[in-house]
């Protein structure tokens, strides 16, 4: 069956490009165009945007954004075998998707988002995703480049990323999250709508940059929240002890019985604060 946009289905691009999903490049394929639609539909409204996408693959999730009408899509691509599928969906949409081939940790993103508003859309590879999303929540400059992070995890990683304080999922990257942006889980993806099935449950988040986020230096609070949940179990008083132990709990009012769990994001900024 033609898919709603006139290009082929995605079933016949991978056959006839003989993209075999390479393990190695954390290649899970989504083929339902109405589920890659659900994921670009959560960023929102695309029209005035430029949608970087990380990992395009086949296209599946490129030609969704691009149908719901995205000024412009830049796609970044390790795998060179997908380079010719790509070429025919920019064919299909003039001018609007750009490809660039290479490793998404060596790009500069400001440097390739051009003017206007940005919007990152991407099913990522899970074994770059996660320093992916932390190089994005630590650009050069606060507010970042981008304007939204719509993105596809582990389940476990998409938990982390929106966990708060008291929540067993709550660790370093619930608390840098919840420092610069406003995050939330999207919705569940199970295992069988991709190709090959990963073992796990995979989650799309959403996160918006909160514009004027409690000041506070990163390097210190990596180090602050590096130590707490390095040892989670153990009291602030114990795990703190590197950094000042009682003495910087004491300076930052917080009683050094507790566990690092238990600490709210503006507690961890304020005991970075005092470091
Ligand atoms: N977007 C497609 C989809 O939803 O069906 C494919 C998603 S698949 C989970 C991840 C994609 O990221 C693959 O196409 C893989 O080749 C690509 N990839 C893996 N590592 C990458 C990296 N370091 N930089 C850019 N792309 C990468």
């Amino acid at each position: 069956m033609a898919a709603l946009d006139g290009l082929p289905p995605l079933r016949d691009v991978i056959q006839r490009h003989g993209l075999d999903a390479k393990k190695a490049l954390g290649q899970n394929f989504l083929l339902d165009l109405n589920l890659t639609q659900k994921i670009a539909r959560t960023a929102g409204a695309l029209e005035d945007a430029t949608v970087i996408e990380v990992g395009p693959g086949p296209g599946g999730l490129t030609r969704a954004i691009l149908a719901l009408g995205a000024k412009k899509v830049v796609a970044i691509e390790r795998d060179s075998r997908c380079l010719p599928a790509l070429a025919e969906i920019s064919d299909h949409y003039p001018n609007r998707l750009e490809v660039i081939e290479g490793d998404a940790l060596k790009i500069d993103f400001e440097a390739i988002s051009g003017g206007g508003p940005v919007k990152i859309i991407a099913n990522l590879p899970y074994n770059v995703g996660t320093q992916l999303l932390v190089n994005w929540l630590l650009p050069k400059t606060w507010p970042p480049f981008w304007q939204s992070l719509t993105l596809m995890f582990q389940r476990e990683v998409g938990l982390r990323i929106v966990a708060d304080a008291d929540d067993d999922h709550y660790g370093r990257l619930g608390v840098l999250c919840g420092w610069r942006t406003n995050a939330r889980m999207a919705f569940d993806v199970p295992p069988q709508a991709f190709t090959p099935p990963p073992k796990v449950t995979s989650s799309v988040v959403h996160l918006e940059p909160i514009a004027n986020p409690i000041p506070c230096a990163v390097t210190s609070l990596e180090k602050v929240t590096h130590a707490a949940f390095g040892q989670r179990r153990k009291m602030l008083r114990q795990s703190l002890k590197p950094l000042g132990g009682e003495a910087l709990l004491a300076k930052a009012d917080i009683d050094p019985q507790r566990r690092a769990e238990t600490l709210s994001v503006e507690e961890f900024c304020r005991l970075a604060n005092f470091l």
